[in-house]
């Protein structure tokens, strides 16, 4: 297993496959997708030397993201890659869903066990002044082929802005009430490239902890190795809300993942630096013992937590270029 010198567990990778995107949503890429000249992404053959790499030091679960992952036309047999690995028991993936009805019955088939939809707004014009996009409907319907197919865990994320969706929390919640969704509130975070916009719409997670206790949800207790987000439950709902309070104390107390960007650099932190280059020990097959060793080194260097509270982001401009 991998750990670090805080005794945190690592059986969680979060693996970029893309930077590029298609939507803009104004926290992460308000100007679109920039393109990057320099670096291939990484191939269907890194991907399987990463999942049985990580795998053999004990990973369980591996999420794909990006940017965008359905831009890529080999997602399908990713997923089904990932999924074949000994020792990954679930296959996760977040995706802007712009894809989901088109594709949704492949991955299901290709055996995703989780999906993260990003809705923002479930009001279109809300929904499309924040991402650039108008297809909401589309991608509802997306999601309500998902549920059909029975993909056992289905979450829908939604930032939390102000003056876009902060006073949306009932309607979200009233949507919920006969999906088997759990539908997880994020912080807003700030960025290298988003500050002024962080200062202007951060809400504070601690509010909308509040609003939902108000409104008789209760915290759902959760297992020790369950990562940051918070719970909550409520009797009259079949779906679930949770949180993600990065600015909250201790948030990185219960870090169980790591990241791997879409150009082969591990991440031990969202905002850490630059990343650390696996690429050159994912050429072939018999450079496993060397990467699992190598991985093994560089933990020992994580850090108890980020800086986020200093407004720190480290070398992370937004959250496309590592896949949140
Ligand atoms: N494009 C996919 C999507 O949007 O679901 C996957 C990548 S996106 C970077 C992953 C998640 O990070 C999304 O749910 C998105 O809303 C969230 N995100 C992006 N920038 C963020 C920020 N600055 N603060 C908080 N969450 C952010
Ligand atoms: Fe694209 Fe996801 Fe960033 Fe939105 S949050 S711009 S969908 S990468």
């Amino acid at each position: 297993m991998l750990e670090d010198r805080f005794g945190r567990e690592f059986h969680y990778l979060r693996l970029s496959i893309t930077d590029v995107c298609n939507f803009r949503c104004n926290y992460c890429l308000p100007d679109g997708y920039e393109g990057r000249p320099d670096e291939a992404f990484l191939s269907l053959d890194e991907i399987r030397r990463i999942a049985s790499a990580f795998a053999a030091t004990g990973t369980s679960k591996i999420r794909i993201t990006g940017g965008e992952p359905s831009v890529r036309k080999d997602l399908t047999e990713i997923i089904r890659t990932v999924k074949s690995t000994p020792g990954i028991n679930k296959v996760a993936m977040t995706t802007n869903g712009y894809r989901l009805p088109e594709l949704i019955d492949s991955w299901a088939d290709a055996g995703l066990d989780a999906l993260n939809v990003s809705i923002d707004s479930l009001d279109p014009a809300v929904f499309q002044a924040i991402t650039g996009h108008s297809q909401l409907q589309q991608l509802l319907d997306g999601l309500e082929r998902a549920v059909e197919l029975g993909i056992p865990t289905i979450k829908v994320n939604a930032v939390m802005l102000k003056g876009f969706n902060d006073n949306q929390l009932g309607r979200f919640q009233e949507w919920l009430k006969h999906k088997p969704i759990t539908l997880r509130f994020i912080e807003l975070m700030q960025t290298g490239d988003n500050a002024k916009f962080f200062a202007e719409r951060h809400v504070a997670g601690d509010d909308v902890r509040t609003q939902l206790l108000n409104t008789g949800w209760t915290p759902t207790l959760r297992g020790k190795d369950a990562g940051p987000a918070q719970e909550f439950h409520h009797p009259d709902y079949m779906g679930r809300v949770g949180l993600i309070m990065p600015y909250s104390k201790d948030f990185c107390a219960t870090c169980n993942r790591l990241r791997v960007n879409s150009t082969g650099k591990l991440h031990l932190c969202l905002f850490s630096e630059n990343g650390l280059d696996l690429r050159h020990l994912l050429q072939a097959d018999s450079q496993q013992e060397e990467l699992i060793n190598f991985l093994h080194t560089q933990l020992a260097d994580k850090k108890v937590s980020h800086f986020l509270q200093d407004g720190d982001s480290g070398g992370t401009r937004h959250l496309a270029m590592l896949g949140g």
